[in-house]
């Protein structure tokens, strides 16, 4: 067994942050963190529900028109920024607190996820400062000019897979535009949105401006957040069918939303496509993270002259990736979450099976881990395109590869679904990449690469991927509200 890693980084307890002070909740309730790593209990979290939302919301709505509002951009910019620099100067700890919590490699989070959270931060923190607002002269008549204001409350309901390089990237414009904000992050990863409170108190965020509220989401935190009356936006990343609730709550006070939702993302490959390139980068986009990242290309089509060469190729390379100990150097896969989504993963695998799959590589526990979340990179061949596993995310280290002879099939195949999140297209043809690309109905359409962003591009999905974009200007639209002045000349 190796399950005892040493880190210097000790797990925390997790409590809320209310106006600028970490507090209990009322009735003192608190819920276990475990690591999906070990099943230890990593520490207990502060279990809040409607009292401690209301709490934060009236917080949240004292602090919109406090120091906040009277603060130029520029002092306004340089905390975001200042916040960008304390994460990197706890970006060890930080990425050992989200491996810990996640069940994600170490390297992983030390390299991409705190990076890429101060980033988010330093990004803003410029952009904000360059945004402009339109004005028209109407003849000799009038002046209009546009005015921007913040939205106000904003509910901010996060995901455990990408705990803080996603609650910055809502947090960040957020707060660029002058509004304030009531978190909850997801519960099994509360540890990175905890010390982030803790950095924007350091970086001068104004009491009040920053609120977190840990729970759960049905009859917790979370639904109470979705329906306050006083919360005017929500932004959500999650399940299809958990934005389905909460836009069913946020109804009746006609809250702004901005969703990010699940995806089933096409990885289409032609003949012609580079192949080396093609594997290395499809070992990334099928299995970075354990596989439980958005953006997943976890339907693979192939062309069939080279469906058997890919198959043998790809899979001789998932054979040699190692699972293991997320704080181990070497670790490429770590753990999933909590048993519970381990337990929904595997169920996907036993439907293949019943569907008839050949399970190429995986599809087990590694052996020598007989406690944690570890489940060897899986690949399934043979299936019907009906068959669960191609219809629905598995949000796992699990992909399936079908054969395609013709580009109007595998077009019609990857549309075939009701997300539409993010699709790569693997082929040297210049003029089949735009007609394909045009043709696929998914919000982020990568040419041979994969999970490459510029942060001023949209990003979101169609369908029941999502409603709306963020990203530069699109981030900027959703956290602001545009009032035109018409002054009569
Ligand atoms: P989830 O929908 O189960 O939970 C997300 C958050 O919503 C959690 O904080 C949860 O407590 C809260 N919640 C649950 N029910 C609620 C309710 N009724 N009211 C208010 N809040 C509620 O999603 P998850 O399992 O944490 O995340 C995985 C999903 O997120 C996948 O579908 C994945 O594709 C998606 N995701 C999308 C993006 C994107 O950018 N499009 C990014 C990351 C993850």
């Amino acid at each position: 067994m190796k399950m005892q890693v040493e880190t210097r980084v000790r797990a925390i307890n997790c409590l809320h942050f209310i106006n600028g002070q970490f507090v209990e909740s009322q009735n003192q309730k608190t819920f276990d963190n475990i690591n999906p790593a070990t099943e230890e209990v990593l520490g207990t979290v502060a279990e809040g529900g409607k009292e401690e939302v209301n709490y934060a919301v009236a917080a949240a709505r004292r602090a919109l028109n406090g120091r906040w509002k009277t603060m130029s951009i520029v002092e306004r910019s340089k905390i975001l920024r200042r916040i960008g620099d304390l994460i990197l100067e706890r970006q060890e700890e930080l990425a050992h607190l989200e491996s810990m919590d996640t069940g994600k490699p170490f390297s992983l989070a030390n390299s991409v996820d705190i990076p890429r959270a101060a980033f988010n931060f330093h990004f803003f923190a410029d952009y904000m400062i360059s945004v402009n607002t339109d004005s028209n002269m109407q003849d000799d008549i009038a002046l209009h000019y546009t005015y921007r204001r913040p939205v106000g409350v904003v509910g901010i309901i996060k995901p455990w897979n990408l705990p803080l390089l996603l609650l910055t990237w809502k947090l960040a414009p957020c707060l660029a535009m002058g509004n304030t904000a009531v978190i909850k992050p997801a519960e099994w990863t509360p540890m990175t949105a905890t010390v982030l409170m803790e950095i924007c108190k350091e970086a001068g965020v104004p009491d009040g401006v920053v609120n977190l509220v840990h729970g759960f989401g049905p009859n917790s935190a979370g639904a109470a957040i979705s329906e306050h009356p006083d919360v005017d936006a929500i932004s959500f990343i999650g399940e299809p069918r958990t934005g389905t609730a909460i836009m069913k709550s946020a109804a009746d006070s006609l809250k702004k939303l901005s969703f990010e939702l699940g995806g089933k993302n096409p990885n289409i490959i032609f003949a012609d496509a580079d192949l080396d390139e093609v594997i290395e980068t499809t070992i990334k986009s099928s299995f970075v993270n354990q596989g439980e990242v958005c953006l997943c290309g976890s339907r693979i089509y192939v062309e069939r002259p080279i469906y058997e060469e890919f198959l043998t190729r790809f899979a001789e390379r998932v054979r040699k990736l190692k699972v293991g100990h997320p704080l181990e150097a070497d670790t490429n896969v770590g753990a999933l979450v909590s048993k519970e989504h381990y337990d929904r993963v595997n169920s996907y695998i036993e439907i293949a099976r019943q569907d008839g799959a050949a399970i190429l590589t995986g599809g087990k526990r590694p052996d020598g881990y007989e406690k944690g979340y570890y489940l060897e990179p899986t690949i399934l061949t043979g299936l019907d395109r009906n068959s669960r596993c191609v219809r629905e995310e598995i949000f796992g280290p699990v992909v399936t590869v079908m054969p395609f002879d013709m580009e109007e099939e595998v077009i019609m195949q990857a549309n075939d679904t009701h997300y539409g999140l993010s699709a790569t297209i693997w082929t040297n043809d210049l003029r089949r990449a735009h007609r394909v690309a045009h043709s696929l109905e998914a919000g982020i359409i990568w040419v041979n690469t994969w999970f490459l962003r510029d942060l001023r591009t949209p990003f979101g999905g169609m369908k029941h991927s999502g409603i709306g974009r963020t990203g530069g200007m699109h981030s900027i639209d959703f956290y602001s509200e545009l009032s035109n002045v018409t002054i009569k000349l």
